[in-house]
């Protein structure tokens, strides 16, 4: 969408412009909740004529209807280089979806070490009975990774900052290593979304998002997507028509709601983490911080170089201590919800525990101290920060009693 002098509007503006199309919204601001799964045809001679396969065609429920295609238009437009945005019913349903859509049996693919673990499981429990094979890779050996292709390897999932660990990896580096080698890259760009990690127009070929997290943005929906250049996503639109996926038309609606506040919460909530984060980097009790928007921190060069925002999900690891005694933090505190997922305007926390879920690197990292394990991992809500680094001196003054 350009202006009226076809200036690009910037990012902030098009997640409010996005997908709102007068056919689709009519006479108010947002598109209706459209709850459709026959669409009615005029006459028998439309309905013998058929609608083309395309976006934005009445056909019947499973393509969706004017709310998810407001949706899907609205992500696409946030994505610079991308000509078309497939929903899923989750984020692991879009990593599934976008990977079949790029690999056949007898393929390989390079998997980041640091993937989000459900990733990782479906290589073993859905990719390896279909022949497809999976090795992983260290997200900071360029070399390394560069050393793993062969001719069968077709495609690579990438994800920065990874899962638990936040390490922020080369994007650019590892996504045209993988094109010289004639590999498709897909990036899990859950964290940063393409407000802070424009994807395509980094060197990556498919940009996956949990839509649960930041997009949702209220803990209340499940739904992922994947977004494209033309090729591909016209192979991940007819692989997802092929599976059956569609969102439902509520959900859509509340992703819609939720996207147009992202800018203005991913603000908000990189300057509290920032700022949480630093008051946790001078504390005795712990060891690491690991937040690539805060000075200092592990990735925040790489950071600087390729971001343009970030988001309020970092981790932090005790100086020693052990399991009981993190159980006593966590337990201690009352604005830190313990649960799953991010991104929702609420502050949560989990411990991290990731030596299970990594093969080609270690936890704790190597040159760390060995008793430096016990991992801690917070999202950052819209609270008043100072309000949250109270509960967790909360959390501090019951792990030291
Ligand atoms: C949560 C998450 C997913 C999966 O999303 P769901 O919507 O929960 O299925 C994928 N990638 C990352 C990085 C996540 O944090």
């Amino acid at each position: 969408m350009s202006g009226e002098d076809d200036r690009p509007l910037r990012p902030a503006t098009r997640v409010v412009e996005g997908g709102r199309r007068k056919e689709w919204t009519g006479a108010v601001v947002n598109p209706p909740v459209w709850r459709a799964s026959t669409h009615l045809y005029a006459d028998s001679a439309d309905l013998a004529a058929g609608r083309p396969n395309e976006d934005g065609q009445f056909y019947y429920g499973r393509r969706g209807a004017p709310t998810q295609w407001a949706l899907a238009e609205a992500l696409t437009e946030l994505e610079p280089g991308a000509a078309g945005t497939v929903l899923y019913p989750s984020g692991v349903a879009a990593i599934v979806g976008a990977l079949l859509a790029v690999l056949k049996s007898g393929d390989t693919l390079l998997m980041i070490d640091n993937a989000y673990e459900p990733s990782r499981v479906l290589a073993r429990t859905l990719l390896a009975p279909l022949g497809i094979e999976t090795r992983f890779f260290d997200p900071l050996d360029l070399d390394g990774f560069a050393a793993q292709f062969d001719d069968r390897t077709t495609a690579v999932l990438l994800e920065s900052p990874g899962s638990l660990t936040i390490e922020v990896c080369d994007v650019p580096a590892l996504a045209a290593i993988a094109r010289d080698k004639g590999a498709v890259s897909l990036l899990d760009n859950t964290w940063a979304s393409p407000l802070g990690f424009p994807a395509l127009e980094r060197g990556c070929d498919v940009a996956i998002m949990s839509l649960t997290k930041h997009v949702g943005g209220h803990s209340d929906l499940m739904m992922g997507s994947a977004a494209a250049g033309q090729t591909l996503y016209g192979r991940l639109r007819a692989k997802a028509q092929a599976m059956g996926h569609v969102v439902s038309p509520d959900d859509a609606a509340l992703a819609l709601r939720g996207l147009r506040t992202l800018a203005v919460r991913l603000e908000r909530e990189t300057s509290s983490c920032i700022e949480v984060a630093k008051h946790l980097s001078q504390h005795d009790e712990i060891a690491h911080v690991i937040c690539p928007p805060l000075e200092g921190s592990a990735g925040h060069e790489l950071w600087r170089r390729d971001f343009t925002g970030g988001c309020g999900l970092f981790s932090f690891v005790l100086k020693g201590r052990n399991e009981r005694a993190r159980a006593r933090f966590i337990d201690a505190l009352r604005l830190f919800g313990i649960g799953y997922s991010w991104g929702g305007y609420e502050s949560l926390v989990i411990p991290v525990d990731p030596a299970r879920a990594r093969s080609a690197t270690s936890w704790p990292p190597s040159g760390w101290d060995p008793a430096d394990k016990f991992g801690i991992r917070l999202s950052i809500g819209l609270e008043d920060p100072a309000d949250l680094i109270a509960d967790l001196e909360r959390g501090f003054a019951a792990m030291a009693a």
